[in-house]
């Protein structure tokens, strides 16, 4: 089976398991969920949900990132992971909107690329669920999932979305980025996944190889 049919099969088989797989963070716009991605950094979402209904309510515009005090946003967000960074590229990054987008997210890849702190992982989020555009954003999970299916034989994230970009029809790019972390959460675990279980273990490389292998070991 080529690698087309088998990212086809697997996506028809989550998509069953998970018809509402979306993403968790919550956001109201796409500045709410550009914020909130930046925060989300080795982060749980569920965290970044505690602390962001009080951000978001102080600051509604970037303008008024731009010019908050540092200390404020810090103090705001500081029991999220690297709160300092964060902070310091949330002020960079809501400055150049103000400055050079008129205050709007861009809608562009390489425009939101250009923004500090923003990689294609987050900019891949904010065009898929804030803008409804097609875009596939390859966080830790979607990583582990297409490694393990034998979609990708890469381990560099661009370069596993370019992989799973030839594979996967562009319309369901967004929903593969939901679905591969749904089970890459539920099942497919970093450290024991729950292959005996697995709805897609018959597309699994890694059931078929190192799962089997440890077993017998
Ligand atoms: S069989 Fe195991 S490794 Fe393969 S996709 Fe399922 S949970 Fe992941």
């Amino acid at each position: 089976m080529d690698k087309r049919e088998k990212a086809k099969k697997v996506l028809d088989i989550l998509e069953q398991e998970f018809p509402e797989a979306k993403s968790a963070l919550e956001f109201k716009n796409p500045l709410e969920l550009l914020i909130a991605t930046i925060l989300s950094a080795q982060a749980t979402d569920k965290l970044v949900n505690r602390v962001t209904p009080e951000l978001f309510k102080k600051y509604k515009s970037a303008k008024d990132y731009a010019l908050a005090p540092i200390e404020e946003i810090e103090r705001m967000i500081g029991s999220v992971n690297f709160f300092r960074n964060k902070a310091r590229n949330i002020k960079a990054c809501a400055s150049r909107i103000a400055e050079v987008h008129n205050g709007k997210v861009p809608d562009k890849l390489e425009e939101l690329t250009e923004l500090p702190g923003v990689g294609r992982k987050t900019a891949n989020i904010v065009l898929g669920n804030a803008f409804g555009k097609n875009a596939l954003a390859v966080d830790t999970h979607v990583k582990r999932v297409a490694q393990r299916l034998g979609l990708t034989e890469n381990d560099d994230p661009d370069r596993i979305e370019a992989d799973l970009c030839k594979i996967i029809p562009p319309e369901r790019w967004t929903r593969t980025t939901h679905l591969f972390i749904m089970h890459g959460r539920t099942t497919c675990k970093a450290a024991s996944p729950k292959c005996e279980t697995c709805p897609i273990k018959d597309y699994s490389v890694y059931y078929k190889t190192e799962y089997k292998r440890i077993r017998k070991g």
